[in-house]
């Protein structure tokens, strides 16, 4: 089902009236966790500012470490509602349990469903019923042939809202967090008709490098973007160092306008 053979025209999601897919470009930017109501409201309007149609935000947090920041959980959930009524954005926001999926879903306009759990069946079942659009990143350790047939579990379980992300995969490279695989965009582009989008963000764990990696999705024929922004990066409660303040994220938007025009 999410075969390009199988269904030849690009597939467009209705995001609650925003569309992304089929040459409708996807602004998804906020900021890694949800960590106050000032810090939220004040990035949903900078990012809505510059041109961000979508609002992304973690409540729940997979953190690689259990004494990091875990998230604000139901509260988080409760700020972004916030900032949709105050703002319009809607709200992408990720999804670590089948058993939280119901609540996630009242508040997300799109389940994220993380690397980590890439591959979890059960959670993506849950996800696929629960009616909401789905990005699904790339496994940190994943094939291109295996992200896509998780793709297919969301499709198989009656769900044609699904967005492919992503995120870098895991080498042997130090310098950067996770390597993107910006060949991996023209790739599933070329194999299913679901819209792509990229995470460079968590991506390559550096925001200096954000604004290059964004161009070069572009031009590879990227849907959509998900970008980390906060109001303070050095003082992020979690991945500071791959978040660009509004300024960058200013700067990342009137970037890519050359490239979006030119694809
Ligand atoms: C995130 O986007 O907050 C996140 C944890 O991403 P990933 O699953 O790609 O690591």
């Amino acid at each position: 089902l999410a075969s390009r053979e199988s269904h030849p025209a690009d597939t467009v999601i209705n995001v609650d009236g925003v569309e992304v897919g089929g040459g409708k470009f996807g602004l998804m930017a906020g900021p890694c966790s949800v960590e106050s109501e000032e810090q939220l409201m004040k990035t949903a309007h900078a990012v809505k500012a510059a041109g961000a149609t979508i609002l992304r935000g973690g409540a729940y947090k997979p953190r690689t470490s259990p004494y990091e920041f875990q998230g604000l959980g139901k509260e988080g959930l409760r700020l972004l509602a916030l900032a949709r009524k105050e703002t319009g954005l809607k709200i992408i926001t990720e999804v670590l349990s089948e058993r939280d999926v119901e609540h996630v879903a009242e508040t997300a306009d799109i389940l994220q469903i993380g690397a980590r759990n890439a591959q979890n069946y059960q959670l993506l079942i849950e996800a696929a019923k629960s009616g909401k659009a789905v990005l699904l990143k790339r496994g940190m350790s994943e094939r291109i042939e295996e992200w896509l047939l998780a793709a297919e579990y969301l499709l198989a379980h009656g769900n044609p809202n699904v967005f492919l992300c992503e995120r870098g995969i895991r080498t042997f490279e130090t310098y950067t967090r996770n390597t993107l695989d910006l060949a991996a965009v023209a790739i599933a582009k070329k194999e299913s008709h679901l819209p792509v989008v990229i995470d460079p963000s968590q991506g390559c764990g550096r925001a200096d490098l954000v604004i290059s990696l964004c161009i070069g999705a572009v031009a590879m024929g990227a849907d959509g973007l998900l970008i980390e922004v906060h109001p303070n990066p050095a003082e992020a409660l979690s991945d500071g160092q791959q978040q660009v303040d509004f300024a960058g994220f200013q700067k990342l938007v009137a970037s890519i306008q050359p490239f979006l025009q030119a694809v």
